[in-house]
């Protein structure tokens, strides 16, 4: 009987692909397991078989399936409903998801650029397919698979570069140029014949004649490879026998040329061999420490938390800053592995994985793993492969794309900093939570999830509080027990009045960073805007430049004289002449972290300053070397971004500066004061860890701002009380939930219309569900002109109806000729 496999592509179709298997794969496949296929004209993707069986579908001509990639799944089963889960939830496709889930490596597609690897070595010859892919790459390191396919007239060309992969032969191609670390490395050492003084004096006379660079080579070797042996009471034969070398780093150190090498190696003088470099556990330390004690109130909390996983499955634990909440997580996966379950650890952002890692590896050594985005996609499939073995990591430690690795046995999700934004995926679908899909997963893997921060979410504390779903556990002494950091208000609309602001800084800011650096204590400054200035005016006629692609002005970066569009990237030079009036009185107006920088360094000329923020940490060393610095007391002065705001731990910070807090207040949206109060609450809690009280100042317009009192008190149930308050009289989260359509077009007043018609739809629908459309506050990205239509749909109505409902307005919609040119799609809970 035929077979055909129901398949999951990387595209965004709304259901699975139906393929005809090939007799003599027809007992290859199972479901999980990646398949080669054919799409649309002369496309071919990697997919995901989602079922098998045996039927033809009728409606359309069934193709058939290339070639399987897989004799094992690459998914497992529970995998499926928590991808299936989230499509659902958050109006995408199963292929965004797909997209979104699996590391380049294993969705490889005709347009997936693959690139040489110039370190490549093969210790027996390459098939002949290979072999030809990979002449065809060493002459253009860089090409599309399509490409191969065609240059070099083999069918299935995909398999032949799975393979290649496989071997790291080639890597697939990513956008930053990251450190790749081989799977196996050549080495060298001397041939058992020449571990032999004689033989060796011998050959340098013999070399000394014929080949001097070969003698100056060996002579490299000999003095590099016996180092940290024991001459004295070893045998020259012994020491040799331990000795080597990677070939590599020979060369490199002797500066010497493969021909060069090869001739020692004729000559019986070296031997060469391959040895395994572990990359993934490279560094790992297995010399483990001891867990810490907990304190009283650690202890309490620990306890609390345990009891409450008896009957629920979701615990938020709300602990003021510096509290210990890391080492009761560090108590509770100790526990979870001793009971051979597997922990997932979820952090906000790349920035963070440093510090807790180092904690993290302490106690648990190698079974730990990392995984994320700024990793080299190959090492990233590593782990996903290590996952899926007997042998996997039984700790994750990881940003949001970790909750979709494969786990077979968790017992435990942690998401630290819950209330960080950077956990939802902004763009490109699937725009998920991941704190609501660790929630997810763990549920459906009958794990339990710890949620902790010390500025819970205001969604968070009503699920924990008000709604009574999650258990709630308090820690509010710091675990030094140093009170909770001063925090100085500062008015700076009337400073600037009686003109007495220093550029971005109040005399009183200015007098706590003089002492903190007389006393060699650290300091950090917050400025939530990168840049040198968020913007350039004319100061004759007020023109301000706008990017050409968007709708918003442009931030001066002063490092490069460069205009850059923070939405799209498009940058410009400054110019020299105000284009709309000639004049030349161009002025920055604002403060961002760069200028910020140029003026600490101006006012304290002999202070060490350092700037963290998007445009200083491109790369994950940068990160950990700004931070690194800071720690070991390197850096005096740190400037940051809400990137300084995060769970860092930190021992001699006694100031932090918030300079300017209105930018967060006044921010057009909804959770805007819930923000501002956990950013200042946050980076108010890195002051004073350790030793004394902190101090911090706190500058703003707006100085009767009740988010600032509630700030100055931690007042943290007063701000979450009001702000529900609030939320429930204007219909928001946690009482309604959102979701945000949108729709784009390169045509502004067809746009419109197509706006105006699906609202109506929805209207016909939803009813008084729907507002808008509007104009976001960026109305426009990359050349798209984008409407907002917004859908608030009411605690316990079926999102699943909705859905449909959506989906078939959308239908409708795209059905009609003059809107096939329209762009949708959702954001739900939109952060
Ligand atoms: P939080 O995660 O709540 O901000 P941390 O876990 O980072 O707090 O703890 C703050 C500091 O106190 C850290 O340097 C940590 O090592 C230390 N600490 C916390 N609990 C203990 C403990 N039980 N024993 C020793 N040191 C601790
Ligand atoms: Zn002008
Ligand atoms: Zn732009």
């Amino acid at each position: 009987m035929d077979k055909f496999v129901d398949v999951i592509l990387p595209l965004p179709l709304y259901s699975c692909f139906t393929y005809a298997l090939p007799a003599d794969l027809a007992d290859e496949v199972g479901i999980g397991c990646r398949v080669v296929v054919p799409f649309g004209k002369k496309k071919f993707y990697t997919g995901i078989v989602r079922n098998v069986h045996c039927l033809k579908p009728q409606d359309y001509e069934v193709k058939e399936v290339s070639v399987v990639l897989d004799a094992r799944p690459v998914l497992l089963p529970m995998q499926f409903r928590f991808w299936e889960w989230m499509a659902d939830y958050y109006l995408c496709t199963l292929g965004d998801v797909y997209k979104a889930a699996l590391p380049s490596g294993l969705k490889l597609e005709s347009e997936t650029v693959v690139e040489y690897n110039p370190d490549f070595e093969s210790d027996v010859r390459l098939p002949e397919r290979e072999q030809r892919i990979l002449d065809l790459l060493s002459a253009e390191p860089q090409q599309s698979i399509n490409k191969l396919e065609k240059d070099s007239g083999l069918k299935n060309v995909l398999t032949v570069v799975k393979s290649l992969l496989d071997k790291e032969a080639v890597f697939v191609k990513e956008e930053l140029r990251r450190t790749y670390k081989p799977r196996t490395e050549t080495r060298v050492r001397l041939s058992p014949a020449a571990r032999n003084e004689h033989r060796l004096h011998f050959a340098f006379d013999e070399l000394q004649r014929r080949a001097p660079r070969q003698l100056d080579l060996l002579m490299v070797f000999l003095s590099q490879a016996g180092q940290g042996a024991d001459v004295r009471t070893d045998s020259f034969a012994a020491v040799m026998a331990g000795a080597s070398l990677s070939k590599k780093e020979l060369l490199e150190r002797a500066s010497a040329s493969p021909a060069v090498f090869n001739g020692l190696v004729e000559r019986g003088i070296f031997e060469v061999y391959r040895q395994p470099v572990g990359r993934l556990d490279a560094d790992a330390d297995t010399a483990t420490e001891p867990l810490h004690t907990l304190n009283e109130h650690q202890r309490q909390a620990y306890d609390a938390i345990n009891d409450a996983f008896l009957t629920r499955n979701v615990c938020l634990l709300h602990g003021v800053t510096s509290s210990g909440k890391t080492e009761i997580y560090i108590h509770l996966i100790a526990d979870a592995l001793a009971c051979g379950k597997q922990v997932l650890y979820l952090l906000p952002e790349i920035a963070l994985t440093t510090q807790i890692t180092a904690r993290l590896k302490r106690v648990f050594g190698a079974r730990l793993g990392i995984y994320h985005s700024k990793f080299p996609d190959a090492e990233r499939v590593e782990i996903w492969q290590k996952q899926l073995s007997d042998q996997p990591y039984d700790i994750i430690l990881g940003v949001r794309s970790s909750v979709f690795l494969p786990f077979t046995r968790l017992g435990l999700v942690i998401v630290d900093e819950e209330h960080e934004t950077t956990y939802k995926q902004q763009d490109p679908a699937p725009r998920y939570h991941a704190r609501s899909a660790a929630i997810m997963l763990a549920s459906m893997l009958g794990a339990k999830t710890l949620l902790g921060t010390a500025t819970p979410s205001v969604e968070s504390w009503y699920n924990a509080t008000v709604a009574r779903k999650y258990a709630l556990v308090e820690l509010k002494q710091r675990y030094r027990e140093i009170q909770l950091p001063e925090i100085v208000p500062v008015d700076i609309k009337e400073l600037q009045h009686k003109k007495r602001m220093n550029g971005p800084f109040s005399p009183l800011l200015l007098q706590y960073v003089r002492q903190a650096l007389e006393q060699k204590e650290q300091v950090i400054l917050f400025q939530n805007r990168r840049g040198f200035a968020p913007m350039v005016e004319c100061h004759t006629c007020g023109w301000v430049p706008k990017c050409k692609n968007c709708d918003v002005s442009l931030t001066y970066h002063k490092g490069l004289n460069q205009l850059t569009c923070h939405y799209c990237g498009y940058t410009t030079a400054l110019p020299r002449q105000c284009p709309a009036c000639a004049g030349t009185d161009l002025r920055s107006r604002g403060f961002g972290t760069e200028k910020v920088e140029d003026e600490v360094k101006a006012i304290f000329p002999d202070a060490r300053v350092a700037r963290m923020d998007l445009d200083t940490t491109r790369t994950r060393t940068a990160y950990e070397r700004i931070i690194a610095d800071f720690q070991q007391g390197k850096t005096d002065i740190l400037i940051g971004t809400q990137m300084v705001s995060k769970g860092l731990d930190f021992d001699r910070v006694s100031v932090v500066g918030i300079l300017n807090a209105d930018t967060m207040l006044n921010y057009p949206d909804f959770r805007a004061y819930e923000r501002a109060f956990q950013l200042m609450a946050q980076v108010a809690g890195r002051a004073g860890r350790r030793q004394k009280r902190g101090r911090v100042v706190l500058q703003t317009k707006s100085i009767d701002h009740p988010i600032i009192a509630q700030v100055m008190a931690n007042d943290f149930e007063g701000m979450a009380g009001g702000q529900l308050a609030e939320r429930q009289m204007f219909r928001y989260p946690p009482f309604y939930r959102l979701v945000y359509v949108y729709l784009k077009n390169r045509n502004e007043t067809l746009l419109d219309l197509m706006a105006q018609t699906m609202a109506a739809k929805l209207r016909s629908v939803f009813g008084q569900r729907v507002l808008g459309p509007d104009k976001p506050p960026v109305a426009r990205v990359q050349m798209l002109f984008i409407r907002k239509i917004v859908l608030k749909i009411e605690q316990g109505a079926s999102l699943a109806r909705a859905r449909e409902l959506l989906v078939q307005v959308q239908k409708e919609m795209l059905s009609e000729d003059k809107f096939k040119s329209l762009i949708v799609y959702y954001d739900v809970d939109p952060m």
